[in-house]
């Protein structure tokens, strides 16, 4: 009998970490210095999360409603500072309600099986996020995934799809492993011709795309186009945990029946004051915006100049696909020798031989961290040419 099939425990856990460490693709936390690295691995991207005043707003919710909210948002730990910042995110997203979640994962996992079983189709894009498709396995409903972006190949599996079943589109806004964006206009379309309903999980668009900071979806995607509308906290707004906006039949039918809503302790007070904090500065500091489209837009022109991979990103999330995982693991750890922290990509969260760094950018970089990182990108490019002379 294969270790792996053992009836044994410990047996079976060092047949599955043997497996993984053979395959090279054991994974390692490290602990980071608060200081003296330049982080281009975050989701940080207008720099609110070390701001201090965000600091300052979840000392002072905490001080006024306690550190924790003491019980589920059913129970009794509903506070205001929750229902609050609902509502200001209902507005930011141009829907008539939202509803909090403790992280952008269980947002995901409470929408799918809310709104999902086993009759239902769902059709997901190749690259969503793993929350998305976790969601609909917990639901029990079949997932279909169409090619990357494939409006035909969506489709194709709409049309094929019985008539008599209910259908659930559903797409990242922006890749958060290749920093595209979706086509929300052409999703919404196709969705419409079949009856199907869209949710989009907009986690890296919120605060960075759109008129105001919006998202892809936001304003310019009402609820009939886009029903079910996932956001994160823990990205460009610097604090933690999700919403989901839509119409208020969506909203109540999320309370009474998403599980991962349900059964958890509501989110902590600091970190919805600190949120609400975080908004205001999105509306009343627009220059973090003009700087990270500035940054953007320098990280390309200088790469491009260099004749790095660069992906077709607009966005804060700029991967450089260099194929094999020990060759990304090697430009990570050179990276890191100068100071430099970027992500360091591979399967199963990527495709094989689609190992990249993703490097993402923030208006709290400076112009000097961004010479910096391109000079360590020269330099693994140089190291690996010495290298290919060597061997040929
Ligand atoms: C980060 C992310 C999530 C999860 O959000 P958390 O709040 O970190 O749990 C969900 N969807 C996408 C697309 C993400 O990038």
């Amino acid at each position: 009998m294969p270790p792996s099939m053992s009836t044994d425990w410990p047996t079976r856990l060092a047949a599955r970490a043997q497996g993984r460490r053979t395959a090279g693709l054991w994974r390692r936390r490290t602990v980071q210095p608060t200081d003296a690295v330049r982080d281009f691995a975050g989701n940080d991207y207008l720099g609110l999360a070390r701001d201090p005043r965000l600091a300052e707003a979840m000392a002072e919710g905490a001080r006024c409603h306690g550190a924790g909210a003491r019980a589920s948002h059913l129970v009794s730990g509903h506070l205001a500072v929750h229902e609050a910042l609902e509502a200001r995110l209902a507005a930011l997203t141009g829907r008539p309600r939202a509803l909090l979640f403790s992280t952008g994962y269980m947002a995901n996992l409470g929408t799918l099986q809310a709104l999902c079983d086993g009759e239902t189709r769902v059709f997901q894009d190749r690259l969503n996020h793993a929350s998305l498709l976790d969601g609909a396995a917990l639901a029990g409903a079949p997932s279909r995934r169409f090619h990357h972006g494939d409006l035909a190949d969506l489709d194709r599996l709409l049309a094929r799809s019985p008539a008599d079943a209910p259908r659930l589109v559903v797409s990242d806004g922006v890749f958060s492993m290749d920093g595209d964006v979706a086509d929300i206009a052409g999703l919404a379309e196709t969705a419409r011709r079949h009856g199907a309903w869209l949710m989009v999980d907009d986690a890296h668009g919120l605060g960075v795309l759109g008129e105001v900071g919006d998202g892809c979806v936001g304003r310019a995607h009402g609820i009939d186009a886009v029903p079910v509308l996932v956001g994160t906290l823990g990205k460009a707004l610097g604090t933690a945990g999700a919403f989901v906006a839509g119409s208020h039949e969506l909203i109540e039918h999320l309370i009474q029946f998403a599980r991962p809503y349900v059964y958890t302790s509501a989110q902590p007070p600091g970190v919805a004051a600190a949120t609400l904090r975080a908004l205001e500065l999105l509306a009343a500091e627009p220059e973090r915006r003009a700087r990270l489209g500035a940054r953007i837009a320098c990280f390309r022109r200088e790469a491009a100049t260099l004749g790095l991979p660069l992906a077709e990103s607009h966005t804060p999330i700029q991967p450089l696909v260099l194929g094999e995982s020990h060759r990304v693991m090697a430009w990570a750890a050179r990276l890191a020798e100068r100071g430099l922290l970027v992500g360091a990509i591979r399967e199963p969260t990527v495709p094989r031989g689609q190992a990249r760094l993703r490097i993402t950018l923030s208006a709290a970089h400076t112009e000097a961290d961004l010479d910096a990182l391109l000079e360590g990108l020269a330099a693994c490019q140089a190291h690996d040419a010495d290298r290919q002379e060597v061997t040929t």
